[in-house]
This record gives C-alpha cells, sequence and structure tokens, in this order.
C-alpha cells in the first residue's frame, strides 16, 4: 500500500509517518529530509536548493521529482509513505505516472488537518524545544519563513485536496486530536 500524508507545515505528517514505519514495515519517503540530507553534506545540488529552502520556498519540480524517482527505484518496500511530496499538481502527476510505470499503484491519500494558528504555535515551539534541548533549530523555522512556507502550501499544494478527491483517493483525519488519536484515524484509515 502506498500512500501520501498531505497537510501543512506542523500538521504531523513526519510524527504519524514514524508511526507507519514502525509499526507497518512501510517506507518514509521524505523530500523534505532528502533535501536537508543535500544541503548538510554540500553537494551541488544541495548547494543550489540551500537558500531556497531557507527562505521556505519550494525547490524546483525537476529536482524532488528526481529524488523520489531514483529512491523508487532503488528501493524495495512493502509500502511508501509520501511526507512533503507531492506539493505541486506537476508533481502529482509525475508521481502517478512514475507508479504507473513500475506497475505501482497510488491507494491513499490522508490529509491531516489543522487550523493556521495551531500549525504556528507548533512550528516555533519545535524551535523553542530544539534550542533549548542544544539541538540544531531547522533554518526554516522562524516566523518569516513560515509565513511563506504557509503561503506555498495554500497556493501551491492545497490544489492537491481536489485532485485527489476526484481520483477517489481522498480522505482526512482532524490532525488536531492528539499524537495518538491521529494516528489510530489514520490506522482506520487504512485498514478499512
Ligand atoms: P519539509 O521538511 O517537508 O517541510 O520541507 C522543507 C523544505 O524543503 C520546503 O520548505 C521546501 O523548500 C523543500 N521541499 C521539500 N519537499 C518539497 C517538494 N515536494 N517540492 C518542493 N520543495 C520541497
Amino acid at each position: 500500500m502506498n500512500i501520501i500524508l498531505l497537510g501543512p507545515p506542523g500538521a504531523g505528517k513526519g510524527t504519524q509517518a514514524q508511526f507507519l514505519v514502525a509499526e507497518r514495515g512501510m517506507v518514509q519517503l521524505s523530500t523534505g529530509d532528502m533535501l536537508r540530507e543535500a544541503k548538510s553534506s554540500g553537494t551541488e545540488m544541495g548547494k543550489q536548493v540551500a537558500e531556497v529552502m531557507d527562505r521556505g520556498e519550494l525547490v524546483t519540480d525537476e529536482i524532488v521529482i528526481g529524488l523520489i524517482r531514483e529512491k523508487l527505484e532503488t528501493v524495495d518496500a512493502p509500502g511508501f509513505i509520501f511526507d512533503g511530496f507531492p506539493r505541486t499538481l506537476k508533481q502529482a502527476d509525475a508521481l502517478g505516472d512514475l507508479l504507473a510505470d513500475m506497475g505501482k499503484t497510488l491507494d491513499r491519500v490522508i490529509e491531516l488537518r489543522v487550523e493556521d494558528d495551531v500549525l504556528v504555535s507548533r512550528i516555533v515551539g519545535r524551535a523553542e524545544e530544539a534550542a533549548a534541548a542544544g539541538k540544531p533549530v531547522r533554518a526554516d523555522d522562524n516566523e518569516e519563513s513560515l509565513r511563506t512556507r504557509l503561503a506555498a502550501y495554500y497556493k501551491m499544494t492545497s490544489p492537491l485536496v481536489g485532485y485527489y478527491y476526484a481520483k477517489g483517493m481522498y480522505s482526512r483525519v482532524d490532525g488536531m486530536a492528539s499524537m495518538d488519536e491521529v494516528k489510530a484515524q489514520i490506522a482506520a484509515q487504512l485498514d478499512s
């Protein structure tokens, strides 16, 4: 089973993906993680995307589609969780084509719904917690970049809700509920 977790920054996609990895042996494909890795290891591509990411803007479709293609071609898994990808209609079309070419299907798209002011306080909290624990704070976890990331979500990514609804793949969970409750809601959807 291959699924997309859809939602704005701070919705809890990464956290819920981790639960699915631990409990179902699925593999999480997070383009954000892949890009941060490229950035910190200083590859040419990493240098190219660093500033764009820090500002909270989207990197090009070509780059992220290339990253996902490479993973799909080299990683074997009972199921993939796409986390932070696709973020544009072009990426969504490309994912559909890639999966079809490999004889795979996309089974569900689950949106984590969270109110905007809760997102902002979650992200600001994440940055403060990391700083207090002496851990690195994400360069884009500041209020200005966050505003840009939210704008990018509503402008570029939110149309995917209608796109996948029309394909009959879309469902949503209440991302404001507790972590365990969200986890249970996702499990119920995957098992239904
Ligand atoms: P995330 O960890 O998913 O919040 O992603 C962090 C940043 O990486 C985003 O703000 C973008 O700059 C970039 N990024 C991650 N995934 C994508 C994507 N699918 N398309 C474009 N940019 C992305």
